[in-house]
């Protein structure tokens, strides 16, 4: 393995998977904590999908720590430590205190500090962090539930949390290249500081960034950053010139879609994958919380489907049902009925040889995932932005793509299956 990745959420997870996976380094994300003496699998880039983007400071640190430790194990000569492009977190971190505590762990005391990325409008100007034409504190960030970002300036929001200052390389230094951008961390660390934040605006600026932090052993950063990595491999002879994947090929056995997203997007692919035909059952909530409707026959409805089509189970539905079935049920109760009957669902219908598996819903995908013991997930071909299809490495021969609610253009359902030959 060249570099590991630690990523605090699953979605960010797949996102910088993605983009090594476009640059041709052969990806494979691992869900979770790997178990102390678990081997990781063997890949150019391996990342590890935590969950600790508003956990506790302790718990984030420790699990960070642990997923660092397997990734080193695994031979990785450079660590990226990934958040979100928007800076998520708050005065107590958790960005600070993982960066602080990797870098401890790696022996370094110097890492950048760069979410910019630019693709997705998030681009970095004096330091100060802009969402699309706004600057963080004025964009919708401003009001999150879990982490309100009401500043703008990296610097500062960086410092509060973390050890140490925060110094600027900025982006006339950035436009005069590799070089002069390697002269302005050692400036920076020359007056005893241990973060520079990184101004971008395009993706030269990134592969400009990229080609300067060859030798760092720790970066910090967005998805963004990691676009200018896997040239320095392959200037190194380390990495081969390769694409993308396209294809991927699947085990013989049955196709099927679970969706349990309630999205305007899923439900506009539901109806196109009701308008091509595909069998389709929806699942009632209220008739699996009173138990007149349950996973055994659900599974069984589908298996017995003509299979010259995938099946659609979907207990996906517009705003006023959701809410009418909150109601009666709980918020939290109506979400776990459901997910336990996907989780339940998928092992019955991987057990009895559905190899190909569309999932939709953040949360669903979660259940689905943790139902099925699935571990570790090769990254393959982009479905729609965002959306890999991915095959299972450590459990049941499978191919699946885990589509959270938003993602996906309409005909999502439809046109996956042409990646899978
Ligand atoms: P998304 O990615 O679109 O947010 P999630 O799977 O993360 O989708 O969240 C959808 C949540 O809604 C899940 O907890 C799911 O179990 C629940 N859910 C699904 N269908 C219904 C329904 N018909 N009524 C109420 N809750 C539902």
């Amino acid at each position: 393995m060249l570099l590991g990745v630690i990523a605090d959420d699953m979605t960010g997870a797949t996102d910088v998977a993605l983009m090594l996976n476009r640059t041709g380094m052969r990806t494979v994300q691992v869900i979770g904590v790997p178990p102390a003496g678990w081997a990781l699998p063997e890949a150019d880039a391996v990342v590890v999908a935590l969950k600790s983007r508003t956990t506790p400071v302790a718990e984030a640190v420790a699990d960070s720590l642990a997923a660092c430790d397997a990734l080193l194990a695994a031979g990785a000569s450079q660590i990226l430590f990934k958040y979100c492009s928007t800076f998520d977190s708050t005065a107590q971190g958790n960005i600070g205190p993982v960066a602080d505590a990797l870098m401890q762990r790696l022996g370094t005391d110097f890492a950048i500090v760069c979410p910019a990325f630019p693709a997705n409008g998030r681009s970095i100007y004096q330091g100060y962090l802009f969402v699309g034409s706004v600057p963080l504190h004025e964009s919708s960030m401003k009001d999150h539930p879990l982490t309100p970002m009401r500043d703008s300036n990296l610097m500062r929001l960086m410092g509060a949390q973390a050890k140490g200052v925060v110094g600027l390389v900025d982006y006339a230094t950035v436009l005069a290249g590799p070089g002069a951008v390697k002269a302005g961390f050692a400036a920076l660390q020359a007056k005893g500081m241990r973060y520079a934040v990184t101004d971008a605006l395009t993706n030269e600026d990134l592969m400009t960034l990229g080609h300067a932090v060859s030798e760092h052993v720790l970066l910090t950063g967005g998805s963004g950053i990691a676009m200018g990595l896997p040239q320095n491999f392959r200037r190194a002879g380390l990495l081969p010139e390769r694409a993308a994947p396209e294809r991927l090929k699947p085990p013989h056995g049955r196709a099927g879609i679970l969706s349990g997203s309630c999205s305007a997007a899923t439900r506009e692919q539901i109806r196109a994958a009701l308008a091509a035909g595909y069998p389709a059952r929806k699942i009632d909530p209220m008739e699996l919380a009173r138990g007149e409707l349950n996973a055994v026959a659900l599974a069984d409805w589908a298996l017995s489907q003509p299979a010259d089509a995938p099946f659609l189970l979907y207990s996906s539905d517009d705003p006023a049902e959701v809410s009418a079935v909150q109601e009666k049920l709980g918020r939290e109760k109506a979400g776990a009925v459901v997910e336990e009957a996907f989780a339940e669902i998928a092992r019955r219908l991987v057990d009895a040889g559905v190899t190909r598996l569309l999932v939709a819903g953040g949360e669903t995908s979660g259940a689905v995932v943790l139902g099925l013991g699935i571990r570790t997930l090769e990254i393959g071909p982009e479905i729609d932005p965002g959306v890999p299809w991915t095959r299972v490495i450590d459990g049941p021969e499978l191919v699946v793509a885990l589509k959270s609610g938003n993602f996906g253009a309409p005909d999502f359902f439809v046109k996956a299956w042409d990646l899978l030959r």
